[in-house]
């Protein structure tokens, strides 16, 4: 009888211990813990690249298919950055094909002697300064219809492939930042290629949650940062 008893027991004990752990599992499969992807030191920097550190400021990204056609007095030295640093963002994004093609191209990069751009008074205060010019970042409302970059032809080599990386960052909507080491630094000058922390950055940048028109606490909460 004893037994019995202790055999119904164990049975139910069994039965109880299945029902709890069943219901913890669907709960969790209801609202799972959000895990962020990134360390707070890539998303700070993206932050930055993105400009998202000015009060107000809203996050600007292309969100449609890239197709970029070459112009001008390029290299095929210049080509393969340019198409290195396409595949690194075809890499990036599961939504947004990069690839450069001349069949409907929404991204031109010229590469002429940039002075035939600039007003006299422009070539006194600017000359030996720009490497590139990439309209899109200043407030151009057809920023996801057309893109303009022009890369200086008469920059020296050792130039050359920095700035084209770095308009080309611009053209996926990054601006600038003051690390020293990033693709998105003004002030650098003949770096070899994108950080490690650049190339976090533009995976962030690209993930397809984020949408443009976000802000900062919007991108952070996104990305498993609540505020
Ligand atoms: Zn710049």
């Amino acid at each position: 009888m004893a037994q019995t008893r202790n055999l119904t027991e164990n049975v139910f004990l069994l039965v109880l211990a299945l029902l709890v752990s069943a219901c913890s599992a669907s709960q969790q499969d209801v609202s799972p813990p959000v895990e962020p992807k990134y360390s707070r030191e890539a998303v700070d920097h993206a932050i930055q690249l993105m400009g998202l550190n000015e009060i107000g400021a809203k996050l600007r990204k292309r969100e449609s298919n890239v197709r970029m056609v070459m112009f001008g007095a390029y290299t095929p030295a210049d080509q393969r950055v340019v198409e290195e640093t396409m595949e690194i963002f075809a890499n990036a994004s599961s939504s947004i094909q990069f690839e450069i093609s001349p069949l409907g191209p929404n991204v031109r990069i010229h590469f002429i002697p940039l002075e035939q751009l600039w007003t006299d008074s422009e070539k006194r205060t600017r000359r030996g300064r720009i490497l590139g010019i990439c309209p899109l970042r200043m407030d151009d409302p057809d920023f996801r219809l057309a893109s303009q970059i022009y890369i200086d032809k008469n920059l020296p080599n050792a130039l050359r492939a920095s700035s084209i990386r770095h308009y080309l960052f611009h053209m996926l909507g990054f601006g600038h930042t003051s690390a020293p080491n990033s693709m998105g630094n003004r002030a650098r000058r003949g770096a070899a290629t994108f950080s490690s922390l650049d190339r976090i950055a533009i995976q962030i940048f690209l993930e397809e949650d984020l949408k443009a028109g976000m802000g900062k606490e919007d991108v952070l909460r996104v990305l498993g940062f609540a505020q």
